[in-house]
């Protein structure tokens, strides 16, 4: 077991809490060693390989698993083009991604990427504030009260996804939801 501390990703801050990376004693496949903690889901690759529960999250932090495998792991294809190169590459190279039903989004927000929180409670979702509303409904193309149908229908772990992400710079919450 190693004595390092966890690592930090900017932009997925709590990756054991939001039950993406997960206690183990596995044998990280990059680094050799078990060091307590591997990443719970697959990598985003051509193959056909399954990399879930093979990767520790310190091989992930310093990309050492990225360039080792030809792999990444957190990735948006549609991201805000004010977004840089470099932070994208952070995102799908050094980042744990998430699991939702319809695949991964990561939103934006201030010219950059936001961090990931997980699933919001119910009470996140039914107090969500006015700005974080009104940035669903620009990014959706859709008005208050598909908001509101949507986030009433909300229970955790069930048919629709709502999935959190915060703002590094002005702290505005945004959700990004999707269904099965
Ligand atoms: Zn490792
Ligand atoms: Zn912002």
């Amino acid at each position: 077991m190693s004595i390092n501390a966890f690592p930090n990703f900017r932009y997925h801050p709590d990756p054991v809490a939001t039950g993406n990376v997960g206690p183990s004693t596995i044998t990280c496949r990059v680094c050799q060693q078990a060091r307590g903690y591997v990443y719970l889901r697959d990598a985003i690759h051509a193959g056909r390989e399954d990399y879930s529960e093979q990767i520790c999250p310190w091989c992930i932090a310093d990309g050492r698993a990225a360039s080792a495998l030809d792999i990444a792991f957190a990735c948006s294809l549609d991201i805000d083009e004010s977004v840089s190169e470099t932070a994208l590459e952070e995102l799908s190279l050094r980042t744990p991604g998430y699991v939702s039903f319809q695949g991964q989004k990561w939103l934006a927000h201030c010219s950059d990427i936001c961090r990931f929180l997980g699933d919001p409670s119910v009470e996140q979702v039914s107090q969500a504030s006015a700005a974080t509303i009104e940035a669903w409904c620009a990014a959706n193309g859709t008005d208050e009260a598909v908001w509101l149908e949507l986030a009433s229908d909300y229970v955790p772990g069930a048919d629709i996804g709502f999935y959190t992400f915060e703002c590094l710079h002005c702290g505005l919450i945004q959700f990004h939801v999707d269904a099965t």
